[in-house]
């Protein structure tokens, strides 16, 4: 079992299998050139062996994320080799949805069980505006597809004032006709993102949903930062608000970036390098670069916004 030295268990890893990404989202990627290639990347059969350590050390759930992981093509004969080591451990994967019409089926064949998808808005124009990609038709096939392969699906929103904030109530909507459960996501400052952008905090986005439904939160019953709402119509939603004090409390994840870097913690600089473990397939190494990330897990974030102190790591190194 993983226990970090505040006692949290720790039964997530989320991975992120290539910094590269067709996307340019204006809170993730702005300038990265065009023509950027992730020249690092681990071997995914690599990358398997360690996550058999994990999963025999206690990690329960993988969330496999980037940059966009459906770039990688050979993706889904890795999901299928997880499953075959382990019909429990839950399955995830975050993607801007762009090729999901074409992968939605093979990911369902190899196991995978469950999806995020990002999406910001239902506007084409404001879409090609955050992501600098003419995206909306394809995503929303994709998120078709998905749903008609029986994929549950989660909507990962990121509501910014004066970009997105008027369609915070047409996205939930969306959703709930959709069958489809939307997660508001902060924006979170990091000097990789345009600079100018200000997200909606939780408060600010209830007040949005107040205007029209009467809510309730749901008392946990998952471990992990995110707070699950219900509407008076039943509908549910999520926030995940991290400038908030309490967020840490209950973080029970780890992040593997397509180097092969431990992350213990996104806003924390500190992290174990397990590369060299990983490529040479080194047992003893790999597990040990685990057990040291999880101690080195800190308390809390090390994020004050009031003080600048942005998170230099980039969401498409560490996968968000
Ligand atoms: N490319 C995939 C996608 O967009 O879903 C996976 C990687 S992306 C880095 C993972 C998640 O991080 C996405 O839901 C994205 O919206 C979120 N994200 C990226 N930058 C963010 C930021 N600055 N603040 C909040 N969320 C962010
Ligand atoms: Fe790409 Fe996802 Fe980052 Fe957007 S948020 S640029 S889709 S990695």
């Amino acid at each position: 079992m993983l226990v970090d030295t505040f006692g949290r268990k720790i039964e997530y890893i989320r991975i992120s299998v290539t910094k590269q990404c067709n996307f340019r989202c204006q809170y993730c990627m702005p300038d990265t050139p065009e023509d950027f290639l992730d020249s690092s990347m681990i071997p995914l059969d690599k990358t398997l062996e360690f996550l058999k350590i994990a999963i025999n050390e206690g990690i329960k759930k993988i969330r496999i994320t980037g940059g966009e992981p459906l770039l990688r093509d050979d993706l889904s004969d890795f999901i299928s080799s997880l499953r075959a080591y382990s019909p429990s451990v839950e399955l995830a994967l975050t993607t801007n949805g762009f090729f999901l019409k074409k992968y939605a089926k093979i990911l369902k064949d190899s196991g995978l069980d469950r999806l995020n998808v990002s999406l910001d808005t239902l506007k084409e124009n404001r879409l090609k505006l955050i992501s600098k990609r003419d995206a909306l038709p394809n995503v929303l096939e994709g998120l078709q597809e998905a749903k008609k392969v029986g994929l549950p699906i989660k909507i990962n929103m990121v509501p910014l004032k004066g970009v997105n904030d008027d369609e915070v109530l047409d996205m939930l909507e969306f959703c709930l006709e959709n069958g489809f459960i939307l997660r508001y996501i902060e924006f979170m400052e990091n000097s990789h993102a345009n600079s100018s952008l200000k997200g909606l905090n939780e408060r600010e986005i209830l007040a949005l949903i107040s205007q029209k439904y009467t809510l309730s939160p749901i008392e946990k019953q998952t471990i992990g930062p995110a707070k699950s709402f219900r509407l008076e119509n039943g509908g549910v939603f999520g926030i995940i608000a991290p400038h908030n004090d309490d967020f840490c409390k209950s973080c029970n994840r780890i992040r593997l970036t397509s180097e092969g870097t431990i992350c213990p913690c996104l806003y924390y600089q500190e992290a174990v390098s397990a590369r060299e473990a990983i490529l040479s397939g080194d047992i003893t190494a790999m597990k040990e670069a685990l057990k040291l990330s999880v101690h080195n897990k800190p308390e809390k974030n090390q994020w004050d916004n009031e003080q600048n102190q942005h998170s230099a790591r980039a969401f498409y190194y560490t996968g968000g």
